[in-house]
């Protein structure tokens, strides 16, 4: 049963879903998103369709990942799961087939410091998960890794995801990796870029913790 705030967190899905449809991130139905609902979530039905989602199909899991109610979850089910029960600081789950994301990813290589606003996804780079099958709990399981202390991720040969406190926070961060993923493409194009020297991103933590940033942790 839905609590009555829920029905507000469905229509923040909903309507996240629309907005990563308009920034041209979505590719038809290929992102998904999610959010922690009580013990268990709030997440995308599977080919989910942004000029037809509504709140009544977005779907919800219980804590073991069964579907309460109606409707078929997002493939990626697994994964939105396994990174909210990793990490308790995180509410809210991003993943997107964004093309600079997915571009980068493909090299299987992290985001390194090439710009110090990397490390508002919590450290020196945005790393790469290793590939697995889309819709695997292998491909969860390397995405809750490549997480660990960040607040994203790419996955090779796949594409991003984006984590947190609120849907509105992953979604800045969706945005600002892609926006930086295209200019790392950019820099690379025009020759080798200069990375910044991890005491350097450490300055850059300690002046966005001033800014009331919180780290992850888990
Ligand atoms: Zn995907």
């Amino acid at each position: 049963m839905d609590k009555p705030d829920d029905r507000a967190l469905r229509q923040a899905l909903v309507d996240t879903v629309a907005r990563l449809d308009a920034a041209g991130y979505n590719h038809g139905t290929s992102g998904n998103v999610s959010c922690r609902s009580g013990a268990g979530l709030l997440i995308s039905p599977t080919g989910a369709n942004a000029a037809t989602l509504t709140a009544d199909r977005i779907v919800r899991l219980a804590p073991d990942g069964s579907v309460v109610g109606d409707g078929v979850p997002s493939s990626e089910w697994h994964m939105h799961r396994a990174i909210l029960n990793a990490y308790p600081a995180v509410d809210a789950v991003i993943h997107t087939h964004a093309d600079c994301c997915v571009a980068l990813s493909c090299l299987q290589r992290p985001l390194p410091a090439f710009h110090y606003m990397i490390a508002a996804f919590g450290g020196a780079d945005v790393r790469c998960a290793p590939y697995a099958t889309f819709g695997t709990a292998a491909l969860a399981d390397n995405a809750v890794e490549a997480l660990r202390d960040r607040r994203a991720c790419l996955l090779s040969n796949h594409g991003m995801i984006a984590v947190g406190a609120s849907l509105e926070a992953a979604l800045n961060l969706t945005i600002k990796l892609e926006t930086l993923a295209r200019q790392y493409l950019l820099a690379c194009q025009a020759g080798s870029p200069v990375i910044l020297p991890d005491a350097e991103i450490a300055r850059v933590l300690e002046r966005y913790s001033g800014y009331g940033r919180t780290r992850l942790s888990g």
